[in-house]
């Protein structure tokens, strides 16, 4: 048997990226997935039916995790397909970087709202369902950019410091319920956010980058899947993956 065989997992932003790696990941190892999406949903189904293919179950759902009225009928139509929730990854996350002077208060408000707002909103209405079955493992994907700060970021960075705070707090709420609660803070990863920058900055990055080459999303979905397979102590902690570059 699969490990993770019989798990209900919901994993936000599972059509592309890094999101799209995790739900493939658990897939394989036996989940039933909730593949979420906000535009994408022939990519968001793609992604569906190849963890079909490859032996896991799963589902596309569309939710746009920026609007709070969204989020509750999404996930409970997505806990009445799943039967339950044992697993909930939000990986869901936008940038809209500027430098503070030129920030609209728009772009701040886009990215706090679909970074960590939305993990407010989706652990609450999980946690319900997980505390009942005391049994739940959330997954937060925070950044890099969160612990250190970043140019041009400091609605990103600020979205994601708070999704680290937001880990710890719910963690020591938690942690005698059966529910864990970690945040993953990759480095820079090969995904579209990292294509769309120039060139120069690109190589400026790697130069910084002790192992010499981007992360890869499936490294940041081997360690969610850890968590969920093997992180029955494992509450509250900031796993960084960024190839030695802040350590
Ligand atoms: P991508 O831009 O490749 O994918 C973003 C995903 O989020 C897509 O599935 C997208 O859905 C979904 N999404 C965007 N906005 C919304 C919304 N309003 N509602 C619901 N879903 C939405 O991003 P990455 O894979 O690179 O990043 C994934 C996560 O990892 C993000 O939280 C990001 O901040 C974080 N991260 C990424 C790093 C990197 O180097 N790439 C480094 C550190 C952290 P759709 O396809 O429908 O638009």
């Amino acid at each position: 048997m699969a490990e993770l065989t019989g798990k209900a997992c919901l994993v936000t932003g599972g059509s592309r990226g890094i999101g799209r790696a995790i739900a493939l990941e658990l897939g394989r190892q036996g989940a039933f997935v909730a593949v979420g999406y906000a535009h994408n949903e022939a990519a968001a189904e793609e992604v569906a039916a190849e963890i079909a293919k490859s032996g896991g179950k799963a589902f596309a759902f569309g939710c746009d995790v920026q609007d709070p009225a969204a989020i509750e009928p999404a996930v409970a139509g997505v806990v009445e397909r799943l039967g339950k929730i044992d697993v909930l990854v939000n990986n869901a996350g936008i940038t809209r970087d500027r430098s503070l002077a030129k920030m609209s208060s728009e772009e701040w408000d886009a990215v706090l709202q679909t970074n960590l707002s939305s993990v407010f909103h989706l652990t609450a209405l999980v946690l319900p369902h997980m505390v009942k079955a005391a049994y739940g493992r959330i997954i937060n994907i925070s950044s890099v950019i969160g612990i250190h700060g970043n140019f041009g970021q400091a609605n990103y960075a600020a979205a994601k410091a708070g999704i680290i705070g937001f880990t710890k707090s719910a963690a020591l709420e938690l942690a005698r319920k059966g529910v864990t609660v970690n945040a993953i803070a990759p480095g820079f990863i090969e995904t579209e956010m990292i294509a769309a920058m120039p060139d120069e900055v690109r190589a400026r990055i790697l130069e910084k980058i002790p192992m010499g080459r981007f992360g890869r999303p499936e490294e940041i979905a081997q360690a969610v899947a850890f968590l969920v397979s093997n992180g029955e102590y494992i509450t509250g902690q900031v796993i960084t993956i960024d190839g030695g570059m802040y350590t």
